[in-house]
């Protein structure tokens, strides 16, 4: 099929940084089209419909800040507000913006090719259209590839299968159904607690213990979001001055809850745990020691399994709930009643450490142990997480060079944003860009206000391409490593994390996220763009 139209960019997904993307780029004249495989705007909130699913920051940090009218416009009723709440803000932004008639729904790009002669991006969908753009801009997110899981005879199960990632639109009721969940990542340790209250009963099968402690979330009180919508000014400029973006945590100050003062392996046994009775559950991350002293982290580990002790009843339970490899180096997770559920007599903890899975049967999950008869079984196993969702696209950039074959060793990317050897192509919050460690929102509206001044001081100066110079991605490439290796628990050998893609079988260990802030980084892209785009060849 011929090519149908041209346009000044095509934007990979509508999600947050999608729709913003969007936004900007007409805003400054920009012709541009957005392409969604969802039916529906969202992104991460599109897709992640399964019971329980949460954001982990305030509302009021995790929304929108480039528009001040949007923020007195929008009434939050949660502290910390469920998928349906997120999903209805992101569907309220594109009516309010009018952002719709530039985006096509159901549309799944399967390739992008950058053709030299005419210096644009030919974009290939699955359903054989070919569009062009002189700008490919992918808004993919970061978490938005899922990950199969590779269990044996998986295609053999007869009752129902869910994929949190993947949950659908209709919903799932659980009433009277003998249900498993495998996983206890974030999305598990969300969707455990609420499957457990509709279940007959649940067998929650976990390979590796989470750290997770409670959100102490709450439904914002009477006049609460008219003095929030007041503070909106002192809240975004204090956002932008924080390491991550991220003023508050599951409803704790995050300078509170990340001292700077206090040695763990420094404290008298008789201390911590007066701390701990004190602070509770976030008192063994809050030690100064605990992200850089392997040993410390070990004792805060030990800190946190009594605190699993004194909420579960079985002493069995508590012990495999207890997690064997170093405290912040997975994400952190808030829950809602988690550890509390396994009190429940309809559920079953399975360590999958002490009781490896063999396999599924057509009626439920063998171990090594035995058979658990389900009905449903949820997977809650994660992603191919940072650089999945640009690999699954057939990106090829000069001479047809495949974007995954340059990264088999791990990705190389200047600034998260730009690949040499792929001009024009920018990634909103892509590889080695702060993304996933910083507040998503605010992450992709920095990349999409960088993006839209470029492509702004391209055409004022008439230039057609731009892209990255081997060497400046290099010395990106190796910094972003440089500065991963200083806080050593996340890199330690007994680390294994999405954030390191050693989820997925094959893929090389290298840390994925650019970890030194927000305020530094996007010093250094504001260095970028007033040198001139410095690092870039501009032609
Ligand atoms: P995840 O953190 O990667 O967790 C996947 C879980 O599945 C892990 O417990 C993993 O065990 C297990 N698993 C994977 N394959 C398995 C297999 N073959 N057999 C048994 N167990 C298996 O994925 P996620 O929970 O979807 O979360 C991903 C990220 O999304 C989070 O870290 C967070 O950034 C984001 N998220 C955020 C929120 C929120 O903000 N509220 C909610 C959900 C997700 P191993 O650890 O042993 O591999």
């Amino acid at each position: 099929m011929d090519t149908d139209e041209r346009l000044d960019a095509i934007v990979v997904g509508a999600g947050f940084g999608g729709l913003h993307m969007l936004y900007r780029l007409r805003e400054r004249g920009f012709s541009a089209r957005v392409l969604e495989m969802g039916t529906g705007v969202g992104g991460t909130w599109y897709w992640n419909r399964y019971p329980g699913s949460r954001v982990d920051l305030e509302s009021v940090e995790y929304s929108y800040s480039f528009l001040p009218e949007l923020e007195q416009e929008w009434n939050w009723t949660e502290l910390m507000p469920a998928q349906p709440e997120i999903l209805a803000y992101l569907e309220w932004i594109a009516d309010r913006l009018d952002l719709r008639r530039d985006i096509r729904f159901s549309t799944r790009v399967v390739a992008a090719t950058w053709n030299e002669q005419t210096a644009t991006w030919t974009v290939e969908t699955d359903a054989g259209e070919k569009l062009d753009a002189r700008f490919l801009i992918t808004a993919t997110g970061c978490l938005s590839a899922p990950l199969e899981p590779a269990i044996a005879g998986v295609a053999d199960f007869a009752g129902d299968v869910l994929h949190t990632n993947r949950y659908p639109k209709a919903g799932y009721d659980f009433e009277g159904k003998r249900v498993a969940v495998i996983g206890t990542g974030s999305s598990g340790v969300q969707a455990i607690p609420v499957i457990a209250e509709e279940a007959a009963t649940l067998h929650v099968f976990q390979r590796s213990a989470a750290y997770t402690r409670p959100a102490n979330n709450r439904p914002l009180r009477a006049g609460e979001m008219e003095e929030l919508k007041a503070e909106y000014p002192e809240i975004r400029a204090r956002q932008r001055t924080s390491h991550s973006g991220t003023l508050r945590f599951g409803a704790f100050a995050v300078d509170e809850l990340y001292r700077t003062d206090r040695l763990i392996l420094q404290t008298a046994e008789e201390d911590r745990l007066r701390i701990l009775d004190d602070e509770g559950w976030t008192a063994p991350g809050t030690f100064a020691d605990v992200m850089v002293d392997i040993d410390a982290n070990r004792a805060a580990n030990e800190l946190y399994a009594e605190l699993i002790r004194r909420t579960v009843s079985d002493p069995r339970t508590a012990a495999a709930l207890v997690p064997q490899y170093p405290m912040g180096c997975k994400r952190p997770i808030i829950d809602t009643g988690y550890y509390e559920t396994f009190n429940r007599e309809n559920v079953t903890l399975v360590d999958l450490r002490a009781d490896p899975l063999v396999g599924i049967t057509a009626t439920g999950i063998e171990t090594e142990s035995g058979h658990v008869e389900v009905d449903t079984i949820v997977f809650a196993t994660g992603f191919d997480a940072i650089t999945g969702p640009l690999d699954r696209i057939e990106i090829r950039g000069r001479g047809g060079r495949l974007l995954r074959d340059g990264w088999v060793d791990g990705p190389h990317t200047y600034l998260g944003l730009a690949v040499a050897g792929f001009p024009n192509l920018f990634t909103i919050t892509g590889p080695l860009s702060p993304s996933v460690l910083a507040n998503m929102v605010m992450a992709v509206e920095q990349h999409g206000d960088w993006i839209t001044d470029c492509l702004a001081h391209m055409r004022e100066h008439e230039y057609l391409t731009i892209e990255a110079t081997p060497e400046a991605e290099e010395e990106w490439t190796r910094h972003t490593l440089e500065v991963a290796e200083t806080v050593p628990v996340r890199v330690h050998e007994s680390c294994g994390s999405w954030y390191l893609g050693s989820n997925v079988p094959g893929k090389k260990r290298v840390y994925l996220v650019y970890t030194g802030g927000m305020p530094a980084y996007r010093a250094r892209c504001d260095e970028v763009a007033s040198g001139g785009y410095t690092g870039f060849v501009l032609g």
